[in-house]
């Protein structure tokens, strides 16, 4: 039988556990699966031998080069590739990669942002090879390289990445869980993963159209822009059918991730015209964030073969909705059981009850951290602004576990669950569904959605790693806590229930399942005392109070000193983000917008005085007007420009840091609107025949 596509290309890129079982001598297969099922120490010795199964393996696929594959603080992923190549002394070669190639690099990668952690006359960065994500082969103009995911860190042992940080959460919070399952009896399980499915937004533009725009080339977003007359108020694009061109993109893009093991499953259009969004089946966190890297470089690089530009930007287009990425989290056993699985009766279980709660009082203690995790300059745009959660975090439980949790502080035990019962469409032939015992809400920026949370701040563009370092610790942080009590307790199921009950109590604040759009939530929420930090720059402090450095410094995710550098690095990446703005939109308007402005009321002067030389009485009413109100936004473009200009420059002397970042953030971003706003209303009464770069309507429906 003719074997299915997905059969036929899945994983056949991948160094996956099938490959190594067959390829690996048995106990050093046995060894290697042992730390990476069990965190286990790596036992170097066996490097040598999956160095040769991998060198053999990638050399029958085509592979002529190799690089460790890492996550600078960029954000994106970085590499250096070393061929295989090894002189014979014969003046022939062979082709060689040692077990000490495989797990230690040394690319230098000095101008890899590292908070002054490196400083760059000593500048020793080493990447070490991650077993627990496989390794996998890529293939491109340069041929096809051997991929391995590995940590980026300093010669003095700090994090330079995100992976890091984001494997030590992972073994925090599965310590500290481990410590909690004990006390229920689960002695049996040897450890608890975080599993997490990235859902990815991104836009599809035109490839010719896109490379009109200094905007989007420069910074990912259109600085400019006249809303088009149809945007996206008739919602005719979400979950509609997908255009052919589309529709070959998404094909290819799915053939591509599944050669490398993604488990790519559902994609549909989303709200916004020319927006789209495609989610993986989960896996655990480490290769979730691996994987949604390739997920973005692979959509990016399969647009341009079709003629296409993939925009992951928060906020491509001002007016229609952005893009985000949805971190659905939960925990997972090594006996395979969800922790956060409530069953059918919620209300009884009370090992998933306290999971709850210590996911809940995570959460309301250290909203501002997480929002930080969710941070970067693009999704400014979209949190608070109608379209994504807000910047204030709350938790979504639904009516069934909110039922129970009100049953347990009203009353001290909770004796029922509510059921979601049959679903009743009214017509006899359709089948009778049954009903989720919760509705879902969409506004909420933490929401529980059946047996995980999901997590909707998270910005398209960013990894994943920050948010779920962050969620993974505060977790393990609440996790050790209600363990320290647990286990001294006379009583452990007496100390259980009130510890849960306690902690809903304590942290009922945080819930809330209205509409978090609203201007109302925003007023509530204040009157709550939750915080709403509106901007990056606002969330960037929450990285180094002294709570989260002791939180972190106690779990061993991130040092002070890794901290402090952190909140280093996210100021200038913001300021940088919005300088390049600014002198984009200072480009774009001198050289493209002014001038082009200047042709068309010069043509219109022109066309006034032909019109009266050819016929004194002719009425020029409208041409005048026209020229009228064209030469005054144009001279108020020419001023705001000047305004920014001065203000960017100023930017430039601004002390580093928090001041520079602020100075951006209140002065430069405002100015930047300032031009912009002359600049769009021109758009729409000057000749489009004139207008120097696609319009909105170009970019979102022509596609
Ligand atoms: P929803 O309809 O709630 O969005 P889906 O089933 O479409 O749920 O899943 C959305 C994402 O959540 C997918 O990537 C899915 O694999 C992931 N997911 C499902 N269960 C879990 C879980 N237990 N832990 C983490 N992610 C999960
Ligand atoms: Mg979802």
């Amino acid at each position: 039988m003719k074997k299915n596509v997905i059969e036929e290309v899945f994983a056949m890129d991948v160094f996956n556990d099938a490959v190594m079982k067959e390829r690996l001598p048995k106990p050093v297969y046995a060894k290697l699966k042992k730390t990476i099922e069990n965190d286990e120490e790596l036992d170097l010795e066996i490097a040598g031998a999956v160095a040769h199964a991998m060198k053999e393996w990638a050399l029958e696929r085509g592979a002529t080069h190799y690089t460790h594959w890492f996550q600078p603080m960029t954000g994106i992923t970085a590499e250096k590739h070393d061929s295989f190549i090894s002189p014979t002394k014969d003046g022939g070669v062979i082709l060689e990669f040692s077990g000490k190639e495989l797990v230690k690099g040394e690319p230098d990668a000095s101008s890899f942002p590292s908070g002054g952690i490196r400083a760059t006359f000593e500048a020793r960065g080493y990447t070490a090879w991650d077993c627990t994500s496989p390794a996998f082969l890529r293939e491109d103009a340069a041929g096809v390289t051997l991929c391995i995911p590995t940590a980026f860190c300093a010669y003095t042992g700090e994090a330079l990445d995100k992976k890091t940080p984001l494997l030590r959460s992972m073994e925090a919070v599965s310590k500290q869980a481990v410590r909690v399952l004990k006390l229920f009896g689960h002695d049996d399980v040897t450890n608890v993963s975080c599993s997490v499915g990235p859902e990815q937004e991104y836009f599809l533009v035109d490839k010719e159209k896109y490379l009109m725009r200094e905007d989007l080339i420069f910074t990912g977003r259109t600085l400019f822009g006249a809303m088009p007359p149809k945007g996206q108020e008739l919602d005719d694009h979400y979950f509609g059918s997908i255009k052919e061109r589309i529709a070959a993109f998404m094909k290819e893009l799915n053939v591509e991730l599944w050669k490398l093991g993604i488990l790519a499953k559902t994609q549909h259009n989303e709200v916004a015209p020319a927006q789209h969004e495609m989610a993986p089946i989960y896996s655990t966190a480490n290769i979730a964030t691996d994987h949604n890297q390739l997920v973005m470089e692979t959509m990016k690089k399969v647009a341009k073969r079709h003629g296409l530009e993939c925009l992951l930007h928060e906020k491509p287009f001002a007016g229609v909705n952005g893009s985000g990425k949805h971190d659905n989290w939960s925990l997972v056993t090594s006996t395979g059981k969800n922790l956060l699985d409530p069953g059918k009766t919620p209300h009884d279980n009370i090992q998933f009850l306290l999971f709850l709660a210590a996911v809940l009082k995570a959460v309301d203690e250290n909203a501002g951290l997480l929002r930080m995790s969710a941070s970067n300059p693009g999704n400014d745009h979209r949190l608070g602004a109608n379209e994504a959660p807000p910047a204030i975090i709350s938790v979504f439980l639904g009516e069934q576990l909110q039922d129970v949790v009100a049953q347990l502080i009203e009353t001290g035990t909770a004796t029922s669950s509510k059921q979601g019962g049959k679903l009743n469409i009214g017509v006899n032939t359709l089948p009778s569904l049954k009903k989720d015992a919760t509705d879902r809400n969409r506004t909420s920026p933490f929401a529980f959605t059946g047996n995980k949370f999901e997590f909707r701040m998270v910005a398209s563009s960013m990894s994943i790693a920050g948010a779920n370092t962050v969620l993974n610790t505060i977790v393990a942080e609440v996790l050790a806590e209600m363990a320290d009590e647990l286990e001294g307790a006379e009583d452990f199921n007496v100390a259980v229930h009130d510890l849960i009950k306690k902690t809903f109590a304590e942290h009922q604040r945080v819930i809330f399942n209205g509409n978090g759009y609203s201007d109302e939530w925003v007023e509530e929420a204040a009157r709550r005392g939750l915080p709403n930090l509106k901007t990056m720059v606002d969330a960037i402090p929450e990285l180094t109070t002294e709570k989260t450095i002791t939180m972190f410094e106690k779990h061993h995710v991130l040092s002070r000193c890794e901290l402090e550098s952190r909140a280093e690095i996210h100021y200038e990446a913001y300021a940088k983000a919005i300088n390049i703005e600014a002198k984009t939109m200072i480009d774009m308007a001198s050289k493209k917008y002014i001038p082009a402005v200047i042709k068309y009321v010069t043509s219109l002067a022109d066309s006034i005085n032909s019109v009266k030389a050819a016929c004194p009485a002719a009425d020029i009413s409208v041409q005048t007007e026209i020229l009228t109100k064209a030469s005054s936004l144009l001279a108020s473009a020419k001023a705001a420009l000047a305004k920014l200009e001065a203000v960017t420059a100023e930017a430039a002397g601004v002390e580093e840091g928090k001041e520079q970042a602020t100075f951006f953030k209140d002065t430069v971003f405002a100015a930047m609107g300032e031009l912009r706003s002359p600049i769009d209303e021109l758009e729409m009464i000057v000749d489009k025949a004139f207008w120097p770069v696609p319009s909105y309507g170009d970019l979102l429906f022509e596609v």
